[in-house]
């Protein structure tokens, strides 16, 4: 493997080394007590990883933790087991707050927190934007010990909530502040800071530490502790790596033609605009491929419906947008294909890593057309080497393009009748007219 890169803030870590080292460690030996391990045991997990190990012994003595740490390090356990054990010692209801900036990444957390809590009964609610208001004030009058939140719904219940305040509460997690920050939400996060408790402990943690984060740490944390995870700015050895130059117009041919020799792996194609995320799901779904989108024009309730498809495997291929490329915790995808070319080059990191994930081998194959050169050659610089052609036979790919073609015009009328039905908000749901073209289409097939 070539030279990394090492000016990259950003990399895909390589968990696996982190996870099987060190087996001398345990979650008992970094001072986590007997309930606490066993949920551990009940979860399979063997050892700490190097955050935990790092993050956990320090928390537990009582002081603020910075973690520089990435999804897929296991940091949400890292804050959630020391909080979880000071709550088994001085339990107390609306105990922690967790801030996190996407929806998805608060279910996630709460997940874990649940499932880390089994044996102890603790209680979580998730406030996030996209769910009805009331609901979530019935959860909160119900003084979980846990809230996990996104900041500007929180400072919305603050605000307008009756007889819901944080000012007993002990401990404050803020998760991926890089990202918190990078979505403005830094007028809400000090509006929350100046309602609870200075007396209280604080976990930041963050993939990078940009500026805006070093302020954020100075205004809300004592005397921290940094911790870092390993810093080895590589993508995984089991992750093999290929582009396919291609003219822009025969994307979608080459796509179908991938996806076919793929059968039977789980795939996340990413594109770079809502609408064509939308479009190739459609497509490929006229095609008789089992895709689903993931994009931010879908209701809440839609994309996380979507996602819990794709994660118990009972579709295989998820087409996402970049909002899918970070923070998701979705441990099986066998394969990454870039669609659409990113117009950043760190998430290409991003993207790719979402596959070759603890231990396993993965796919990434890179779509570059003819606009897309001088982008790819930026993603070769930052991961500093030269990527081996995918090899693909021109004429057998060819041979679909008419099938292609049709599965196209009809997810254009598809899309173009949804349109004007419900104006330009739209899921990618199995309604009625959906269902309508699909048969009008696979009739078509059988004359
Ligand atoms: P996170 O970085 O917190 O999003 O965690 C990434 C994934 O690693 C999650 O699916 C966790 O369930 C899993 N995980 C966390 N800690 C461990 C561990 N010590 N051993 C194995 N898997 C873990």
């Amino acid at each position: 493997m070539a030279a990394p890169s090492s000016s990259s803030d950003t990399h895909v870590e390589d968990i696996v080394d982190e996870k099987t080292s060190k087996d001398d460690v345990t979650f008992s030996s970094l001072g986590l007590v007997d309930v606490l391990c066993e949920s551990c045991e009940q979860l399979k997990w063997k050892v700490p990883t190097k955050i935990q190990r790092e993050a956990i012994p320090v928390a537990l003595q009582g002081k603020d933790v910075i973690g520089l740490a990435e999804t897929g390090s296991g940091k949400t356990a890292a804050f959630a087991l020391p909080i979880l054990q000071a709550l088994l010692d001085t339990p107390q209801r609306l105990f922690a707050l967790v801030l996190t900036p996407t929806r998805e990444l608060a279910f996630q957390i709460s997940e874990q927190f649940e499932a880390l809590g089994s044996n102890i009964g603790v209680t979580c609610a998730v406030v996030i934007g996209g769910i009805d208001m009331m609901t979530q004030s019935l959860q909160l009058a119900k003084k979980p010990h846990i809230v996990i939140a996104t900041p500007g719904r929180l400072v919305d219940h603050l605000e307008n909530t009756k007889g819901f305040n944080l000012r007993a509460l002990k401990y404050l997690v803020m998760d991926e502040a890089d990202r918190i920050l990078n979505m403005d939400f830094e007028e809400e996060l000090n509006k929350i800071l100046k309602v609870i408790p200075k007396q209280r402990h604080t976990y930041l943690f963050s993939a990078t530490m940009t500026k805006k984060v070093a302020k954020l740490q100075r205004a809300s944390l004592q005397e921290p502790v940094k911790v870092e995870v390993s810093t080895k700015y590589q993508t995984v050895d089991k992750l093999q790596q290929s582009y396919l130059f291609i003219p822009a117009k025969h994307k979608d041919c080459y796509l179908v033609s991938i996806l076919n020799e793929l059968a039977g792996n789980s795939t996340l194609i990413f594109c770079s605009t809502c609408n064509n995320t939308q479009r190739v799901a459609l497509m490929l779904r006229n095609l008789g491929l089992m895709a689903i989108p993931l994009h931010g024009q879908m209701s809440q309730s839609k994309r996380l419906g979507m996602l819990n498809k794709f994660k118990g495997k009972m579709r295989s291929i998820l087409i996402a947008t970049d909002v899918a490329s970070r923070g998701l915790d979705i441990p099986h995808v066998d394969c990454v294909i870039n669609f659409d070319i990113p117009t950043h080059s760190k998430d290409y990191i991003h993207r790719v890593g979402r596959t070759a994930r603890a231990g396993r081998s993965g796919k990434a194959i890179t779509f570059v057309t003819q606009y897309d050169v001088e982008l790819y050659q930026r993603i070769e610089q930052l991961i500093g080497k030269k990527l081996p052609l995918f090899k693909t036979e021109e004429e057998e790919v060819m041979m679909l393009m008419e099938r292609v073609n049709e599965a196209q015009r009809y997810a254009k009328i598809e899309m173009k009748e949804k349109d004007e039905k419900k104006g330009k908000r739209k899921n990618l749901d199995d309604s009625e007219e959906t269902i309508g073209v699909r048969k009008r289409m696979k009739g078509k097939k059988k004359k």
